[in-house]
């Protein structure tokens, strides 16, 4: 279905735009039916009004989203989990108290004022109150329920800058609030407490252990290969630009990433190709034709500046981007688990 071309406001706070009138205005768009995209301290989203099938399935047309694929649905606060739940489960309160606002998201049971093409008609819905200054002042001042996939075109990498959002969705929504670059810069964690023994569906910024430390019981990890993916998400391409992704899984030390790099790099510079890098700057001059830096390479720089890399490298005229991977642990699992899903070749 085409979607209409329009022009696409562009808010950014100071030079005398105060925030609350940002929120104002967004607010208004919010609630007039219209997509706004909006910062968060994870990833910028693309919002409509949960109440409003509408703005919910213009949303989904304007993304390429499958439709099997349901919103998370942010909140300014934890009060306004009432607004979408049908019962609090156990857990959520504490959860809620110790990590909102912040990149957590919590499956719970729907309620029927929900539209079902914001659950994907799951009996369930995710929710999350995220850090972000500006989406809070927006949140609150729209009063209802936002849900908001990541504002990016479907299967490509997530948007982490407003200039990210426009060169996917610019002339195709109506806002983009410009907060600046995400502070994690990688998607939250989806914890399911509608099952017996709460479950991680997504790793994020929020690590398994801080979670079981949280609420004293075991959490278990969803495997995304299961035949039936418990977050329907878990099931498409995603965060991948259209330069194939080439992933070197770590093994022994750092020389021997190094070795591996230098190695990968040059066969495929004998072959012919464009290769670029994107890594630690300790890998700077490892002889591939262009290199994005990722600091000096922890699991935080990794999730900041990643989608940053992907979306650059992807504009270089390159045939294939090559990245080594890191320890999968706390953060590192979570930045992991979207380059596996990035990557065309994964090389253990
Ligand atoms: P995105 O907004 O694109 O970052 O993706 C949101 C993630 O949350 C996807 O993996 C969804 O499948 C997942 N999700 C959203 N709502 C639910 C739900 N009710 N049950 C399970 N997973 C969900
Ligand atoms: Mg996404």
């Amino acid at each position: 279905m085409s979607v209409h071309r329009r022009d696409t406001r562009v808010l950014r706070p100071g030079h005398g735009l105060p925030v609350k009138t940002i929120a104002r205005e967004a607010a208004e768009a919010i609630l007039a039916g219209e997509l706004v995209a909006f910062p968060t301290e994870t990833v910028y989203g693309l919002g409509a009004n949960v109440f409003d099938r509408r703005a919910v399935n213009m949303l989904f047309r304007v993304k390429g989203r499958p439709t099997d694929n349901p919103l998370i649905v942010h909140i300014a606060d934890v009060g306004g989990a009432e607004l979408v739940a049908q019962r609090i489960p156990p857990y959520f309160e504490t959860l809620a108290e110790r990590f909102w606002p912040g990149p957590l998201t919590l499956v719970i049971p729907r309620n029927a004022m929900v539209d079902d093409a914001v659950t994907a008609g799951l009996p369930t819905v995710a929710v999350r109150v995220p850090a972000h200054e500006l989406a809070r002042a927006f949140l609150g001042a729209a009063g209802v329920p936002v849900a908001a996939p990541s504002a990016n075109v479907a299967g490509g990498p997530s948007p982490t800058t407003a200039e990210h959002v426009l060169a996917d969705l610019g002339g195709r929504i109506a806002l983009v609030i410009d907060g600046g670059p995400c502070r994690i810069g990688i998607e939250s964690t989806v914890l399911d407490l509608t099952r017996r023994t709460p479950t991680i569906l997504r790793p994020g910024g929020v690590a398994a252990q801080d979670i079981e430390d949280t609420i004293g019981v075991h959490v278990a990890v969803a495997s995304g290969a299961a035949r039936r993916p418990a977050s329907p998400g878990m099931k498409y391409r995603h965060y991948a630009p259209t330069t194939p992704v080439v992933l070197l899984v770590p093994r022994g030390s750092g020389a021997d990433m190094m070795r591996r790099l230098q190695r990968l790099i040059r066969n495929g510079r004998t072959a012919g190709m464009r290769v670029g890098l994107l890594g630690a700057r300790e890998f700077a001059d490892l002889g591939a034709d262009a290199f994005h830096p990722l600091g000096s390479g922890t699991p935080v720089e990794y999730a900041r500046e990643m989608y940053n890399g992907l979306r650059a490298l992807d504009t270089a005229g390159l045939d294939m981007i090559i990245v080594p991977g890191l320890p999968s642990v706390g953060l590192g699992a979570a930045v992991m688990n979207r380059l596996r899903k990035a990557a065309a070749r994964i090389v253990r």
